[in-house]
């Protein structure tokens, strides 16, 4: 769909900051340019829709050289995404997104119906539409920069960090969205990131950058953590990757055990009904996990008292489906070292234990069932 042939980059006096880029993104899919910071990926990203022309070598885009299509087009055929949303703050939310549209020639109330609704997909309530910029938080703002880059339904999509800027929870929520989007919408979407987990998350594939605007690997982003191809990519990659790899095996083999848990309520705590050694999980009447109950501390043991025990917070959980990387957090991160499994509604399935996923794991890596 895009393809980057023999393509270099020479700021006036500087060293190349990309050199010979050669690169074929895929239709459909998400790829995603990682790599340390000055190393050229935002001067390749911005080469494709001309806000940087090359110095030599050739950009297509579905077979046209972009360099024979009028800059101010090009750009309105793709969408362009960045790191602080780039909203016109004398504007609102709407306009913003709207600003497209008027200059594709949308008559105006057809305009307004289209942001309205690319709001609602990218998870903005309609009450957003009239406030300005400034009246948004950081992870609204980059929303609307998201819908309003959808805004012409471009079959591409340029992202420049465009989560970079936000707090590491609106920055996971906006990940899974854009996920959600990509599902449903099928763009060719190319995404600016520095971090190697955003990158092993959202990429279909993974181009990873080294200094002077070389790709150092290009492949699925298992790949890059199971077999990074040098020693700047397993540098760049890091220490974790190991864990991280875990990621992309299922854990449908992981044995989960029968949940000793009890329904936590006012008859649980006056019939004294917790009689188990060991921690006990406590789950709501509808089998949603509340907590853990500590060895020795339930009701109708001794050490209770006359008091009411309290729970535990829980780890993180493991949904059916989840990979083995979740599924070790989960025991992992559990006070109790038994990790809670549940079903795609959340309510308790069973408990996981770590030995168990380290046996899947090993059984995984010899190829064994
Ligand atoms: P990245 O996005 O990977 O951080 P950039 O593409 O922004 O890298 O930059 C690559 C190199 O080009 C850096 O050395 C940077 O300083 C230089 N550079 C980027 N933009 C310009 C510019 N407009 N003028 C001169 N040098 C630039
Ligand atoms: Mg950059």
């Amino acid at each position: 769909m895009v393809e980057f042939r023999g393509v270099s980059k020479v700021y006036q006096g500087q060293a190349a900051a990309v050199e010979n880029l050669n690169l074929n993104v895929e239709t459909g899919k998400i790829t995603v340019f990682v790599g340390p910071s000055g190393c050229g990926k935002t001067t390749s990203l911005r080469m494709i829709n001309r806000m940087v022309e090359p110095t030599s070598g050739t950009i297509t885009v579905g077979g046209r050289d972009v360099g024979t299509i009028p800059a101010h087009e090009l750009r309105r055929s793709m969408g362009y995404v960045m790191q602080h949303a780039g909203l016109l703050p004398h504007r609102t939310v709407i306009d913003n997104v709207s600003t497209v549209l008027r200059l594709n020639k949308v008559p105006r109330a057809q305009a307004r119906t289209r942001s309205l609704e690319l709001l609602e997909t990218v998870g903005l309530s309609a009450a957003m539409a009239s406030r300005y910029p400034n009246q948004l938080s950081g992870g609204q703002q980059q929303r609307v920069g998201v819908a309003r880059a959808l805004a012409a339904d471009p079959p591409v999509l340029l992202m420049d960090e465009p989560f970079s800027a936000v707090d590491p929870v609106v920055r996971a929520e906006l990940q899974q969205e854009l996920l959600r989007l990509q599902r449903e919408l099928a763009k060719t979407i190319i995404f600016v990131t520095h971090d190697i987990d955003e990158a092993t998350l959202l990429g279909d594939r993974v181009a990873v950058f080294a200094t002077g605007g070389r790709i150092a690997q290009y492949a699925p982003p298992e790949e890059i953590l199971r077999a990074p191809l040098d020693s700047f990519v397993a540098n760049f990659v890091g220490r974790d990757r190991g864990f991280r790899h875990l990621a992309f095996s299922t854990a449908d083999s992981v044995p989960i055990h029968p949940s000793n848990g009890v329904v936590w309520d006012a008859d649980a705590l006056r019939n004294n009904a917790v009689a188990a050694a060991g921690w006990v999980l406590a789950v709501n009447a509808d089998n949603y996990p509340l907590g853990w109950l500590a060895p020795g501390t339930h009701p109708g043991s001794r050490a209770a008292g006359p008091h009411t025990p309290e729970l535990i917070p829980g780890g993180s959980l493991f949904q059916t489906g989840d990979s083995l990387r979740n599924a070790l957090d989960a025991a992992l991160s559990s006070p109790s070292g038994l990790g809670v499994a549940v079903d795609a509604d959340g309510r308790v399935r069973g408990l996981v234990r770590a030995p168990e996923v380290l046996a899947a794991i090993d059984a995984a890596r010899e190829g064994r069932p």
